[in-house]
C-alpha cells in the first residue's frame, strides 16, 4: 500500500475547530490503526537512516506520541520541547506570534550536548512558527538541527518559506 495514501486516509477533516473557519488535521485515526502508525515512524527513521540521529525532540503533545517510538527505533533519547511552565528544571524559552496572540515553548537547558544531532518530529506543519522556535530551542543549547519530520505539511499557509534552513521532510503535503 501507497504510504501517502495510508496518511492521507488516516488523517481526518474536522471543520470548524478549534474555531470557526478552520478546518483541523485529526490524526488520531492514524494513531489507532496499527499498520499505518507502525508505517509512518518506520518511514521516518528510514528517511534518516539509523546512527544518524542522537536525540527526538518531539513538540507537545502530539510530536511526544510519533517522537517517541521514533526515538526508540534510532537507538535514540527523547527530548521533550513544551508549553511554558510545564518543565520542572531550567529551560530555555522561545516565543512565536499565533493568529491571535502569541505562544512560549520550552526546553530543558540541559537536554542536549553541544555538537549532537537532533531530529525535530511534529504531525503537522501549518505556520511554521512552532517548528521555527523548536529549532531556536535546539541551537541554543548548542546541538545541530538534523531535520524536521512532519506528517502533514499544510502547503498553503507557506511554513517552509520560514524553515529554509532546515531539512524538512513531509510526509505529505497537502
Ligand atoms: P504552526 O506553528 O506550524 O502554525 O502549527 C503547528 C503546530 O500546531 C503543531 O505543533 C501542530 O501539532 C499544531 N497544529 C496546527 N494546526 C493543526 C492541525 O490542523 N492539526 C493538527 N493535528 N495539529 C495542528
Amino acid at each position: 500500500v501507497d504510504l501517502t495514501q495510508l496518511i492521507i486516509d488516516r488523517i481526518r477533516d474536522v471543520p470548524d475547530y478549534p474555531k470557526p473557519g478552520v478546518t483541523f488535521k485529526d490524526i488520531t485515526p492514524l494513531l489507532a490503526d496499527h499498520a499505518a502508525f507502525a508505517a509512518v515512524i518506520d518511514a521516518i527513521v528510514a528517511h534518516y537512516g539509523r546512527g544518524t540521529i542522537d536525540k527526538v525532540a518531539g513538540v507537545e503533545a502530539r510530536g511526544f506520541i510519533l517522537a517517541a517510538p521514533v526515538a526508540y527505533h534510532f537507538g535514540a533519547g527523547f527530548v521533550p520541547v513544551r508549553k511554558k511552565g510545564k518543565l520542572p528544571s531550567s529551560t530555555y524559552a522561545e516565543s512565536y506570534d499565533l493568529e491571535y496572540g502569541s505562544e512560549t515553548i520550552e526546553v530543558h537547558q540541559d537536554a542536549f550536548t553541544p555538537g549532537e544531532r537532533v531530529l525535530i518530529v511534529d504531525d503537522v506543519l501549518a505556520t511554521g512558527g512552532t517548528a521555527r522556535a523548536t529549532a531556536e530551542l535546539v541551537r541554543r543549547t548548542g546541538a545541530q538541527v538534523a531535520g524536521l519530520s512532519v506528517l502533514m505539511e499544510l502547503g498553503f499557509l507557506n511554513g517552509r518559506e520560514k524553515l529554509a534552513d532546515l531539512d524538512l521532510h513531509a510526509m505529505v503535503t497537502v
